[in-house]
């Protein structure tokens, strides 16, 4: 198919579109210029599902009703509640009892390192990418320093090569054997969260085991975006929020992935409270942990049954498209974007920018601008396009399969054109 950027070739990718229904069933926010917004900032926080309300409020009756006999009586037994999410795991490539949704990412990242980050005096260092995303920085250098480890000494972050934005695989590897037995921990995002790229996953965490280390990744911008096999690639540990790409309300909860070959060592060591204990004896209130098998070993507290009530109604959409059919029209979706914006580039002298997100990517454009960038992004805003601006000058624009259209893109681009 060769693409254009004519209007009427968008309409035909909208009338093709089999996903084109999905966008009746989430909230666009009403523009001040337009009936919706141009909504590109579903990496950020993903749009309001129209069914969020009745999983709520099923909840909420069953607690009217039921009071504390919700545990074992309610329509969707609290108890359990965290079963209903077995289906996360297909988001991501795992096997059911590798995935528990539970917490939030940050603190999701802390348990993961109590268990999978261990140091000794030889073996200390986590290699990461430089221009992480702040909450994780934070977390890997409170974790080195919590161990006695200076942050210098203990963090070796890659950076890209000088000119270049993304960070090439060759690289990273080359750092990881340098490193070698001194590495305790790969740790890097799956998609980053600024420039977009997606990282290889597999051959990381190949030589990541290569060198005697684990291997982790904070999937916040790759769940519910790219297609992952976290289970095949061997990964040991994974954690991403819920409320980006899989527009699960905001500070929604998290979904964790501990490899089953450390999920069913009940060895493995981990912080403990009452809801990872075996399911079977939980409220015998026993003296000594004993954890459930696989990621559920991991749970600290009783479900927050709210905010998952909210994913549970996300999670249901995403099990019913699944994620080849949104990556597939998600690649679509993100070529027409850069065939928009680059054509309008062509057409406007005033646009000046450069597209710094690489070709491994899921839905993200990140457009470095110059020093006209804030003004840009400022007359974007004005006439309704949701976008974000991320210091010192990118702009980053995400379109989404599951509720943007074709014709957003297009429209975003005559905007553009016309700054
Ligand atoms: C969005 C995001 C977070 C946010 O963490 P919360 O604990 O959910 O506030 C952390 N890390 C990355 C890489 C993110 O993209």
């Amino acid at each position: 198919m060769q693409m254009t950027t004519s209007k009427e070739f968008a309409q035909k990718l909208d009338s093709e579109d089999t996903l084109a229904k999905y966008r009746g069933q989430f909230f666009i926010p009403p523009g001040k210029t337009r009936a919706e917004q141009l909504y590109f900032t579903g990496n950020s926080l993903g749009l309001q599902p129209k069914s969020v309300v009745d999983y709520i409020q099923q909840e909420l009756n069953d607690w009217q009703k039921l009071g504390v006999e919700g545990h074992f009586h309610g329509k969707n037994p609290w108890f359990s509640y965290h079963h209903f999410f077995d289906k996360e795991a297909k988001l991501v490539g795992a096997k059911p009892e590798e995935v528990v949704v539970m917490n939030n990412l940050t603190v999701n990242l802390h348990l993961l390192l109590a268990s999978f980050y261990r140091p000794t005096q030889s073996r200390y260092k986590i290699i990461m990418e430089g221009g992480a995303f702040p909450s994780d920085m934070y977390v890997i250098e409170s974790q080195v320093k919590q161990h006695g480890f200076a942050y210098e000494d203990a963090v070796v972050e890659i950076n890209p090569r000088a000119g270049e934005y993304a960070l090439r695989t060759e690289d990273i590897v080359a750092k990881i054997k340098e490193v070698g037995e001194e590495c305790a921990l790969v740790f890097f995002s799956g998609v980053q969260y600024y420039t977009g790229q997606a990282f290889d996953i597999k051959v990381l965490t190949e030589a990541a085991h290569s060198v005697g280390a684990y291997a982790g990744f904070d999937c916040a911008h790759a769940a519910g975006n790219i297609k992952m096999a976290l289970h095949d690639w061997n990964v040991d540990f994974a954690a991403w929020c819920t409320y980006k790409y899989l527009n699960s309300s905001p500070g929604g909860v998290s979904g964790v992935f501990v490899h089953e070959k450390h999920g069913n060592n009940p060895d493995t060591p981990r912080l403990a409270g009452w809801w990872g204990h075996k399911e079977s004896e939980r409220f015998q209130m026993k003296k000594g942990f004993i954890p459930e098998p696989g990621a559920a070993g991991w749970q600290l507290s009783n479900a927050p049954v709210l905010a998952m009530a909210a994913h549970k109604a996300s999670l249901d959409m995403f099990d019913e498209v699944g994620m080849d059919a949104l990556v597939a029209k998600g690649k679509l979706l993100n070529t027409f974007l850069e065939h928009v914006v680059m054509d309008a580039q062509a057409s406007n002298d005033k646009l000046e920018f450069e597209i710094i997100t690489p070709a491994e990517r899921g839905c993200q454009l990140s457009m470095l601008t110059n020093e006209n960038g804030k003004a840009l992004f400022d007359y974007l805003t004005e006439r309704d396009v949701i976008a974000d601006w991320r210091q010192p000058n990118v702009i980053r624009l995400a379109p989404v399969p599951m509720y943007n259209s074709f014709m957003d893109v297009w429209e975003f681009g005559e905007l553009l054109k016309g700054f």
